[in-house]
Formats: C-alpha cells, sequence, structure tokens
C-alpha cells in the first residue's frame, strides 16, 4: 500500500508544498514543532534512510539543504535543525526545523497554525528559493 507520503507526491493527500524536483519533495509538516517545520522527502517510496541507494541519500541531503537554506531566510530562527526520525510514516522523511531553542528539536512542544497560516509560511520559504 502506498505510503501518506506517497499519497502527498500523488495529489491524492493535501499538503503545503514547498517545492519539487524528478526526484525529491518538500511539503510544511501538519504537526509541526515550530514554524516553518519542513519535511524532505523522496519520491522513491523507502522506508528508512539507511536502506537509500547512495545517488538518492545524497540528492536528498542537496535538496534538502536547498530548502533549508531558503528556510532559514523566511522563518526567524538561529539556525535550522535536520532530523531523521521515521518511527511515525515509513517513508524517507528529512525534517527541516527552525530552531530558536532546544525545545523546537524534541517534538514534545507542538505549534498550530490555521490553513491561512499555513499558506502564508509555504509562500514565504518558496519566495526565497527564487533567489
Ligand atoms: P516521524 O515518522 O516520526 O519522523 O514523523 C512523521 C512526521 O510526519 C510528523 O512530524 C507528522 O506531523 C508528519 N505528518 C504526518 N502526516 C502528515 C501529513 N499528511 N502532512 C504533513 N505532515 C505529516
Amino acid at each position: 500500500m502506498a505510503s501518506i507520503f506517497t499519497k502527498i507526491i500523488s495529489g491524492e493527500i493535501p499538503c503545503y508544498k514547498i517545492a519539487e524536483n524528478d526526484d525529491f519533495f518538500a511539503f510544511l509538516d501538519i504537526n509541526p514543532n515550530a514554524k516553518g517545520h519542513t519535511l524532505c522527502i523522496p519520491k522513491k517510496e523507502v522506508n528508512k534512510i539507511m536502506d537509500l541507494d547512495e545517488e538518492t541519500y545524497l540528492g536528498l541531503m542537496a535538496f534538502s539543504r536547498k530548502i533549508g537554506r531558503a528556510l532559514e531566510k523566511a522563518v526567524a530562527c538561529k539556525r535550522v535543525g535536520m532530523t531523521v526520525i521515521g518511527l511515525e510514516v515509513p517513508h524517507v522523511h528529512v525534517h527541516l526545523i527552525p530552531l530558536n531553542d532546544m525545545k523546537d528539536a524534541t517534538f514534545q512542544q507542538k505549534v498550530a497554525f490555521t490553513d491561512v497560516e499555513f499558506k502564508a509560511i509555504a509562500e514565504s520559504i518558496k519566495a526565497e528559493l527564487l533567489y
């Protein structure tokens, strides 16, 4: 069965999309640790990051860096942290989290946004990708 993230890539499930290319896709986490929390995924559905082929792994890191640099400009933060967990969704994803405090990295404290706010955050990150 297709993962929830494969369904997001295909458009079957909606998301707040940031960017995509032939191999990778980025969108806002729906239950964010902090404003701008973004997920970067390979379109190829693989459960665990350590099982990715090297080309996809390196491509995912390069894609995540590009998105992370835009995120760092779009959202006020000390830095953007990168985490891979995958205990909830069995489709490789890199969490990019704007960090102001260690609590932002813990996945214990969540922040809520309205649909309008999520759209505005996504647009602000997309705008920084243009430069
Ligand atoms: P983990 O697998 O533990 O790395 O966590 C999965 C992450 O995916 C969590 O931070 C969820 O909030 C996020 N997530 C789950 N479903 C969706 C969705 N439909 N759209 C955006 N983010 C999601």
